[in-house]
């Protein structure tokens, strides 16, 4: 029997455990149809909140549903423990900064680190109840991960969509590393609009620039102005004297140059942003690189060199104005890129890299971002935006030292690159040598390692190749190419979702799976996400588990609605405690009088019987729609709307019969106990999506055939009820209006009813006619006068029996 008393704590720590030792979640390849989910690693940097908790119950949801409906479902999880935040977090920790631990020292605290912690999140999902294989967990610093994303760098390079090169990249001086396009964030910041005035060489002639950056002056080398401009054409081809540090460079015309903002003449520098570049590339201009790699004027920059960025622009502006050569100065305000990692602004380097291909595919990217369904839809325009706007190939060099290594070594002489060979991975260019005895272009025997790491979406991007176990002889290609879902919130779709598509396309020519899952924020308040940089979170999910259950925090997670940003509301946990505590009770009442049910074959249900199981069948159908389009928050509202009719109105019904056979018949109480037995289960399976804790506890003690509730199957129901739904739905309102009655008048339910009278239509005076024991019963009614009504029914007198 049930117990009085439901305790979350002992019976989810109690089925936790017969989980693990049972591996019921365990993925084993047996010929079903496999659903497979790609599932986002969460970055080990130290905490899960309860964003994580929101977004991984949702998908795990999903799995759980798809067990129910037959599919063999593969689920790994995975750690990111890959590059910046990984390093950031062993700095923080250690109070010291990479390069002062040095660099093998470094990355054994980032191992220990990421393992420490990989522990706690793994803890901590399992209480959630993740039904994860862990079996198949995945790391992103792995050997067998680090094997194939060399293998991958490789390929991609065989296949000429990954090249080296001295070019232009962005770079982040606080964190000492080039970055990506996808992890730029644009902020808006105060700063000041320079009116400058500059000469021309030939005849003196002056003419403003306008600069939000009057620093670049040093690295100065073009002036432009628009040739449509007729204030200016005039200057293209003369040269220009720049003052304070006293150059001259040529002034040339490029329909770029804006006419409508600054003065229309504006200066080329190596390199401000973005135009800078391409004018340096379009018009072969010399490189005048001034910054150091940690946010400093190079040392050879005469009066301003050693001098921070900032330093130097205010710097310079005193020097321009003691000259005479500003105009004014404008407080403007305006958008900077910054790098999403540590928010400040970026700078541009010119480097030896490495670049994936990603401008001369878009529309392949396109096409496949077409074969995918998003959920919900309008998600896939985001992916479609970033497409058509990226202006660079993908950097993927990282200056740093926790991460993949690149398997290149480069000749000292020539600089060819020699590669790893691929039988030899997983490599480390730092520790291995490569395995040729000397440089097949010019002779030279020594080679220099590649010091560079991938950047982390370089090896996250493959996560379906490595949960494919890609180039190992034992793998799942057949069976995971295509995966069939990937999720993950909005703000990655320009990262992880399309860096996975392009390494799809590059090595197979296909999507890497079928449905992507966009989930939504948790906000700390009106507009405010929570997130880890902002530390803005202040729910604990260890206390919240405590406090609530975890069955009861997945209530939470459950009612979110897809795509759309949720509130951590305790108002929304208490009405989850109340459903939850509602469906032991009602567990514990029916398995009460289940005791001598037998399970057999039934003539006929009685009415209202047959009223619950078609609005149960409706109900299903409608949960397995919204399941299907991945809408669990709607799927779990349906439910819960169904269960508290189920308890509020039919059950009030059924108890009678249940109570009392020698007053209804054997029979009728069978119909009523075989209901009760149907939906129970039916109702335990649906909320094991949710609640996989309780209804595991209820469905062993009560029905107890599978070896988990888990390991079930959705049978939909397939009656013909519809009558009775409609009429059973008129008599549970005439119910309704009697029993407020009852309590308009303060008076108990159980309070008889002296006279009924009420007017019925024909086909729901013959639908009471064959409820009428349960009606009458359930509303103690003495005496009842029926008459006839065209359409629908009217309450005419409501007589109790008052007792004073
Ligand atoms: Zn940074
Ligand atoms: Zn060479």
């Amino acid at each position: 029997m049930l117990d009085k008393k439901y305790n979350a704590a002992e019976k989810e720590a109690k089925w936790l455990d017969y989980w693990n030792q049972e591996k019921i979640y365990k993925f084993i390849p047996d010929g079903r149809k496999v659903f497979s989910i790609d599932t986002p690693p969460p970055t080990v940097n130290g905490k899960i909140h309860i964003g994580h908790i929101f977004s991984y119950s949702q998908t795990e949801m999903i799995a759980r549903y798809k067990r129910l409906r037959g599919y063999n479902v593969f689920y790994p999880f995975g750690f990111d423990d890959n590059g910046l935040p990984s390093e950031r977090l062993v700095e923080k920790e250690q109070g010291k900064k990479a390069h002062e631990i040095g660099r093998e020292e470094f990355s054994k605290l980032c191992y220990k680190t990421t393992d420490k912690y990989e522990a706690e999140f793994q803890d901590l999902f399992s209480k959630m109840g993740i039904s994860t294989d862990w079996d198949i967990h995945y790391k992103t610093v792995s050997p067998s991960t680090i094997k194939i994303s060399q293998a991958s760098f490789l390929d991609l390079v065989a296949k000429g969509h990954c090249y080296h090169k001295e070019s232009p990249a962005l770079w982040c001086n606080e964190c000492l590393t080039s970055i990506a396009q996808a992890e730029l964030e644009t902020k808006t910041i105060k700063t000041t609009f320079n009116y400058i005035n500059f000469k021309t060489v030939e005849d003196g002639e002056e003419f403003t620039i306008a600069t939000t950056r009057p620093e670049l002056l040093p690295a100065i080398v073009c002036v432009f102005v628009n040739p449509n401009d007729e204030k200016h054409k005039h200057l293209i081809g003369k040269t220009a004297h720049i003052p304070v540090v006293d150059v001259e460079v040529p002034i040339m015309g490029d329909e770029k140059v804006a006419l409508d903002k600054g003065t229309g003449v504006v200066m080329c520098c190596t390199f401000g942003d973005q135009t800078d570049i391409e004018w340096w590339k379009k018009y072969n201009l010399p490189l005048k690189y001034i910054f150091t790699k940690d946010g400093r004027i190079s040392e050879n920059v005469p009066t301003y060199g050693g001098m921070k960025i900032k330093e130097a622009r205010k710097k310079i502006i005193e020097d321009l104005q003691d000259g005479g050569f500003v105009v004014k100065i404008e407080e403007l305000e305006h958008e900077v890129q910054t790098h999403e990692r540590c928010g400040k602004e970026v700078e541009y380097t010119v480097m030896n890299q490495w670049f994936i291909d990603t401008m001369s595919h878009k529309e392949d990217f396109l096409k496949i971002g077409n074969e995918i369904k998003w959920h919900p839809a309008h998600m896939q325009n985001r992916y479609n935006e970033w497409v058509e706007n990226i202006m660079w190939d993908w950097c993927i060099s990282r200056q740093r030292y926790f991460g993949v290594p690149f398997p290149v070594w480069y000749c000292k002489d020539c600089g060819k690159p020699i590669f790893a060979k691929k039988e030899d991975l997983p490599v480390n260019p730092l520790t291995d040598k490569p395995k040729i005895d000397k440089c097949t272009n010019c002779g030279c025997k020594d080679f220099t390692p590649e010091t560079d790491v991938m950047d982390t979406w370089a090896t996250s991007s493959l996560t379906p190749l490595i949960n494919m176990r890609y180039g190992e002889k034992d793998n799942y290609e057949d069976i995971l190419k295509p995966m069939s879902l990937r999720t993950n919130a909005s703000e990655i779709i320009r990262t992880w979702d399309f860096y996975t598509i392009v390494k799809s396309f590059y090595h197979f020519g296909t999507r890497p799976w079928d449905n992507v899952m966009i989930s939504g924020f948790v906000m700390a308040g009106k507009g405010e996400k929570i997130s880890k940089s902002k530390g803005n979170s202040k729910i604990e999910p260890m206390d919240a588990i405590n406090k609530y259950s975890a069955d009861v925090l997945r209530y939470w997670a459950g009612t979110g609605r897809l795509g759309n940003d949720i509130v951590y509301s305790d108002e929304t946990l208490l009405r989850g405690k109340k459903l939850i505590n509602k469906i032991w009770n009602v567990s514990k009442f029916i398995e009460m009088h289940l005791q001598d049910y037998e399970d057999k074959e039934i003539n006929d249900y009685e009415y209202i019987d047959k009223w619950i199981l078609g609005k149960y069948q409706e109900m299903e159908k409608g949960f397995i729609q919204y399941l299907d389009e991945y809408e669990v928050g709607l799927a779990l509202n349906i439910l819960e709307k169904f269960f508290w009719n189920f308890c509020d109105n039919y059950i009030e019904i059924v108890k009678h019969r249940l109570y009392r056979p020698e007053e209804f018949g054997n029979d009728a109480r069978y119909s009523g106990q075989k209901t009760v037995y149907i939906l129970l289960y039916k109702l335990l399976q649906d909320f094991s999506i949710f609640f996989p804790f309780i209804t595991e506890e209820i469905y062993q003690e009560i029905y107890h055939q599978e070896k988990s509730i888990h390991l079930t199957k959705i049978k939909p129901l397939e009656f013909n009820f519809t009558n009775e739904m409609k009429n059973g739905d008129l008599i549970v309102e005439i119910i309704s209006k009697v029993r407020g009655e009852k309590t308009n008048n303060n008076v108990s339910l159980k309070t008889p009813v002296k006279m009924l009278d009420i007017s019925l239509n024909d086909e729901l005076n013959a639908a009471i006619d064959k409820s009428i024991k349960d009606f009458k019963a359930t509303l103690f009614i003495q005496n009842m006068n029926i008459s006839s009504i065209e359409e629908g029914y009217q309450v005419n007198k409501i007589e109790l029996e008052m007792t004073d």
